[in-house]
């Protein structure tokens, strides 16, 4: 009887010890996934500015930038405007 109660004992152990490690996996795979997709969005949410010397619409990320404001090129850059 009293070895029935240990097998019980350290059968409900190992299966606490499997349930939290597949709890802590999940976890970890769903952070990962989570960062995939946060890196993804922030791609994709690249704003578009237009170009101060052309007008052209540009990704601000690939934007040249002079005095807040954003051109396409270098060419735009210097040597439009102002
Ligand atoms: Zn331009």
């Amino acid at each position: 009887m009293i070895r029935w109660l240990v097998i019980l004992a350290l059968a409900w152990a190992l299966y606490r010890l499997i349930e939290s490690g597949i709890e802590w996996l999940s976890r970890a795979t769903r952070e990962l996934h989570g960062e995939a997709r946060e890196g993804r969005r922030t791609l994709e949410s690249d704003e578009l500015v237009a170009c101060g010397g052309c007008g052209v619409h540009v990704p601000r990320s690939r934007a040249l930038v002079r005095r807040g404001q954003a051109f396409c090129s270098v060419g735009c850059r210097d040597g439009g405007g102002t």
